[in-house]
């Protein structure tokens, strides 16, 4: 830092500077996150300063938080939800197996976790000091309910189910996982960072939320599908006591004992996330939902035509192409164009994310673009 400061314009022109050094989501396919709702943009601002790791100063910011978490427990399937919004769908996770693990007990513990699990879950192992036992997933990249049944044993803390895998968007089959947790009165935890925004509004109704007895919390990202600002995520629990196993105790704040995992957080993506969830509604998120569908539909469909197939049929806004012999290759060249594109594991494939910032006529180019890359490997 200088002794003496930059005048406000010379900040402003760096800051202009290195704003456009960032990349403008209309090309970008291979992020789950979008430009957030004017809504929440707005809402946002007003509250930035808030902070709800003191919530008594911030009666309001407080008061937003806890109604987006009733609309997010309405919309799992069970309105007596209890939870908070945190920064993501890391910290969910995070939060919902130390949950678990403080429930069961057990400090030389396992989670079983599909092999399609997030990478958070691999750091989940090494903060709370559990083995991460990873299943085996089937042909369509579900969870595979026999591995899982092999992995369990009495040091289990929990099992984890995905709703919308991050890289295929695949859903685990979290009735039977349910059936399984039930039946050895284990934990089941439900990440849908991706998919909380996107299957409640689907025309095909899947049973994956609260609605499946054996659930215990869901993880779910408003700054993913849910339009919001980042960073904002969601962790529901159904039971109150899982909550208050993540208390600590701080005698010195409003609320002394805080649950969430981090101490200082901003009201604004928890009055963003209301705001947006109060302005669209049910209508405006199947909108969203419908549109990235459509999106989805026509990238596999050109795909097709250029003799290049999905390794499974899209189940959400999650696309995965087989970009034979080389998805790898077939990235490079696009990214050299300008696409950013990602590519996923096991198996090796493209992978596109259709967001709501995806449009027709970005597809339409970028497929152009696909059919002279693969034309010319
Ligand atoms: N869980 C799933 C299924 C995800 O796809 C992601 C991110 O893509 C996460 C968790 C982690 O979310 P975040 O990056 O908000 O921490």
């Amino acid at each position: 830092m200088k002794a003496r400061g930059l005048s406000e314009d010379e900040v402003l022109a760096i800051l202009h500077e290195k704003r456009e050094q960032d990349l403008s989501y209309d090309r970008i396919f291979s992020s789950m996150c979008t430009p957030a709702h004017p809504i929440a943009l707005k809402a946002h601002q007003l509250f930035q300063e808030t902070n709800l790791g003191d919530p008594g100063l911030f009666p309001g910011a407080a008061e937003l938080e806890q109604r987006a978490v009733k609309m997010i427990a309405d919309l799992l399937g069970y309105p007596d939800a209890v939870g908070y919004l945190s920064t993501g769908g890391t910290e969910s996770n995070i939060q919902a197996i130390r949950a678990a693990r403080n429930a069961a007990g057990i400090r030389d513990g396992n989670v079983v976790v599909p092999r399609s699990a997030h990478f958070s879950f691999d750091k989940i192992g090494d903060l709370l000091r559990l083995e991460v036992r990873k299943a085996d997933l089937d042909e369509e990249l579900k969870v595979d309910l026999n591995s899982v049944e092999r992995l369990i044993d009495e040091k289990t803390v929990a099992l984890v189910g995905i709703a919308g895998t991050t890289e295929f968007g695949q859903v685990d089959p979290i009735d039977r996982l349910g059936d399984l947790a039930l039946d050895r009165g284990l934990y089941l935890h439900v990440d849908a960072a991706f998919g909380g925004f996107v299957l409640p509004f689907m025309e095909k109704k899947w049973r994956w939320d609260f609605g499946v007895e054996a659930v215990s919390s869901i993880s779910i990202d408003p700054h993913k599908m849910g339009m919001s600002t980042v960073p904002g995520g969601g962790l529901l629990f159904r039971d109150g006591r899982h909550l208050d196993m993540l208390a600590a105790f701080a005698p010195y704040l409003t609320d002394n004992r805080p649950t969430a995992l981090t101490g200082t957080r901003s009201g604004g993506s928890a009055a963003a996330t209301w705001a947006v969830m109060a302005h669209l509604g049910k209508e405006g998120f199947t909108r969203i939902v419908r549109r990235c569908m459509a999106l989805t539909d026509q990238l596999v469909a050109g795909a097709r035509a250029i003799g290049v197939e999905p390794v499974l049929e899209p189940i959400m806004n999650v696309v995965a192409l087989k970009a034979e012999p080389s998805p790898e290759k077939v990235r490079s060249e696009l990214m050299k164009r300008g696409w950013l594109v990602s590519i996923t594991q096991d198996p090796r494939a493209l992978r596109l994310i259709l967001m709501p910032h995806a449009t027709r006529d970005n597809i339409d180019l970028l497929l152009d673009d696909m059919a002279a890359v693969m034309r010319q490997l």
